[in-house]
């Protein structure tokens, strides 16, 4: 025996497993526990967070107390989006089979980088891209990276775009950068995702340096102003608008983007999963006829969080714009998937992406992204029968909510947010405060939205009540 303390420490922690079996009997007592909580953290829950406010002790901590502390301080400080009254921001709810095999995949360890590092892996990723681009009916020659979210997602998909864009007027902006480059512009939405102006700042596009497409009451990209398109042109699309849902007019504007031989990316965060449902895929026609694509897996697909996909039809333009070198980095003949994304290790996001479309099945993935928009319609006719102002065409999964004033609407807000029975976020619409609702749990049901909706009814100040 020549090992030393803490190498004494992990071993025994590994051998004895009694940590594993601690952490399962937590998950478990959570998910048990997790429909009669408050859907948001109290404040003492909030308050006691301060426990975690310590130095770094010089020794070693017993491991059964760290995960006491997580439990019993951590767990009723999380937000309980795992419920089916939680309708903040836009956030899934991880399929069940997915979470599994997530654990058993943190056991495993792996780095999916290159094909030689885990061929276990590598072999999900290739089906899980293979799937994904049936599912959203996308071109055969796809190629797909799998990213942490639809951020870097979005990123990927621009800088192929603007690599391909600048290589067809001789100019190879990976090997030459972009000072001195020919000039390319940027059509976008006003209305477009905040993640994709960062996109264009971190790609040295800039934010004011582009044309900015009015849009209509709905969010839409109005088709009608776009401006003349040409082969110098990014025209960047929205498949699902954070607070109506709405979508953009693929079919009209990607036929003039490729007369123009314009390159389109469509931001399909949690909207380009309508794709997958047979009622709902009219929303997505014709995002066939772009050039790239980002959708995550944590939102309406309901995978766990860090998973997303940047797609691309042009497999050299992403692989160009995505490549590293290094004498150690060995290409095999394989599919080597760090090909096709901006980072080199990372975790291996495939095999609960994989997991999530095997367990759902191409109906279940439908019946589900269906039953979002289904809950959501219902939302929006409780609410309007109530007294609400429902501010959008619920098409998909968003429902937009005021009250017959801007300081109505806030106070309700505050009141639902705090009532502990469901939660929604805020935003300004037209100016004035609005509450957004996001189905986009699959454990979301009928029951569910009668309550939250009894909630709202509840949370209206009473002087104005209907
Ligand atoms: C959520 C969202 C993003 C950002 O995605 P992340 O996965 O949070 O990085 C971009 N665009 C739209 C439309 C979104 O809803």
């Amino acid at each position: 025996m020549n090992k030393n303390a803490i190498q004494e420490i992990m071993f025994a922690q590994k051998a004895e497993k009694a940590l594993f079996e601690q952490a399962k009997r937590y998950a478990f007592d959570y998910m048990d526990g997790v429909e009669d909580r408050p859907v948001y953290p109290d404040d003492t829950a909030v308050d006691n967070l301060t426990a975690f406010e310590h130095p770094l002790p010089d020794a070693p901590t017993p491991g059964k107390e760290i995960l006491e502390k997580l439990h019993s301080l951590g767990s009723p400080a999380t937000v309980a989006q795992t419920t089916g009254r939680y309708f903040g921001f836009v956030n899934g709810n991880a399929v069940p089979t997915a979470v599994a095999a997530r654990w058993l995949s943190d056991v495993w360890d792996q780095n999916p980088a290159l094909h030689v590092i885990s061929p276990i892996v590598a072999k999900l990723e290739q089906m899980s891209e293979q799937w994904s681009r049936e599912l959203l009916g996308l071109p055969e020659q796809t190629v797909a990276g799998i990213v942490s979210g639809t951020s870097i997602a979005t990123m990927c998909g621009l800088a192929a775009g603007r690599y391909d864009l600048l290589k067809n007027q001789g100019w190879d902006v990976n090997e030459d950068g972009l000072f001195g480059a020919p000039e390319i512009r940027v059509v976008v939405s006003e209305q477009a995702h905040g993640t994709v102006f960062k996109a264009l700042a971190l790609l040295g596009l800039g934010k004011n340096r582009v044309e900015l497409v009015p849009s209509d009451e709905q969010g839409r990209l109005d088709a009608s102003q776009i401006p003349e398109l040409d082969s110098k042109t990014l025209v960047i699309l929205q498949a699902g608008h954070v607070s109506t849902g709405a979508f953009d007019d693929f079919e009209t504007i990607c036929k003039k983007a490729n007369e123009a031989e314009a390159w389109v990316h469509i931001d399909g965060a949690f909207g380009l999963w309508a794709a997958a449902s047979p009622k709902l895929n009219y929303l997505t026609k014709g995002i066939e006829l772009a050039d790239s694509w980002s959708v995550d897996g944590h939102k309406t697909l309901n995978t766990p969080y860090d998973c997303a996909l940047v797609l691309c039809k042009d497999r050299d333009a992403l692989a160009a714009s995505m490549q590293a070198s290094g004498a150690y980095i060995q290409w095999g003949e394989q599919r080597d998937s760090m090909l096709f994304t901006p980072d080199m290790s990372r975790r291996a996001r495939a095999v609960e992406l994989w997991a999530t479309l095997l367990a759902l099945g191409k109906d279940g993935l439908a019946e589900m992204i269906e039953e979002f928009w289904k809950r959501a319609v219902q939302f929006s006719e409780q609410l309007s029968e109530h007294g609400f102002n429902v501010r959008n065409d619920v098409v998909f999964n968003q429902v937009l909510v005021q009250c017959d004033s801007a300081e109505e609407t806030a106070v309700t807000l505050q009141n639902i947010q705090s009532s502990g029975e469901c939660w929604c976020g805020g935003t300004t619409w037209n100016g004035e405060p609005a509450i957004r609702i996001s189905v986009c749990s699959w454990s979301t049901t009928e029951e569910d939205v009668n309550r939250s909706v009894a909630a709202f009814v509840k949370a209206r100040p009473v002087s104005q009540s209907h």
